[in-house]
């Protein structure tokens, strides 16, 4: 049986070959171990083959997970749709944020963010193939979200998220990766100090790197199949 300790030393070799093959450090991407629908002794297993950092989708399950595992230094990113009535628990639980795509989700986060606590680090969500229904901002509207997430006490933003759809190939994979990087230079641009790019899971990480990836999203190649 392949362990979790197995396939993340499997991610982590993914990530340097293609970090190689972009030409950029292997230390210059981050990996966070997408653990949604994996109970607390899977993350005790990733944490104890050296992964930090997790994301959970579910912000209920996510804050379960967390209170489970207090007694290990984990960081906990918050990856999934974050309905208003959920603030509160992602502001109190979690260290990042990757999904924030209205001003009014930033707000409450910023005003309920505990004095106490080191600032939530956020992301914009940039929907960059421009799907109807799918969550994010248009492109157009990532500079203005950005500052006004950026002036907000309690937060701090680090760049931007997207999930671009399944693509069939590597090159169209990477084009749609390019859009999210451009939007992130233009952000850069615009005076924005940001340092996150957050793009690529278990299918599409080495078109992301190549794209520009600083942290790449991933879940069933560390693991496992999700039941759906
Ligand atoms: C589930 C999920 C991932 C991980 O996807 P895999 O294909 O399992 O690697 C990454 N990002 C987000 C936002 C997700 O919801």
């Amino acid at each position: 049986m392949t362990t979790i300790a197995d396939k993340l030393h499997k991610v982590r070799e993914r990530i340097a070959a293609a970090s190689a093959q972009a030409g950029r450090p292997a230390d210059s991407i981050g990996l966070l171990a997408v653990s949604k629908t994996y109970g607390p002794e899977a993350v005790r297993e990733a944490h104890a083959a050296g992964q930090q950092a997790f994301g959970e989708n579910y912000i209920q399950e996510g804050v379960e997970k967390i209170a489970a595992l207090r007694d290990l230094p984990l960081q906990w990113h918050c990856i999934g749709p974050i309905q208003s009535n959920k603030t509160r628990l992602v502001a109190e639980n979690f260290d990042w944020v990757h999904t924030i795509d209205r001003e009014k989700t930033a707000e409450r986060l910023s005003a309920q963010r505990p004095d106490g606590m080191a600032p939530l680090q956020v992301c914009i969500q940039v929907n960059v193939d421009g799907g109807p229904t799918k969550s994010g901002v248009a492109p157009d509207d990532a500079l203005g979200l950005a500052r006004a997430v950026a002036a907000l006490p309690g937060l701090r933003l680090r760049g931007i998220m997207c999930i671009p759809e399944p693509a069939p190939d590597f090159a169209s994979a990477r084009a749609l990766h390019e859009r999210a990087r451009l939007v992130f230079e233009e952000l850069q641009k615009a005076g924005l100090p940001l340092d996150t790019l957050s793009i690529g899971m278990s299918a599409d990480l080495e078109a992301a790197i190549a794209a520009g990836s600083t942290m790449v999203r991933v879940g069933t190649a560390i693991f496992g199949k999700r039941e759906p």
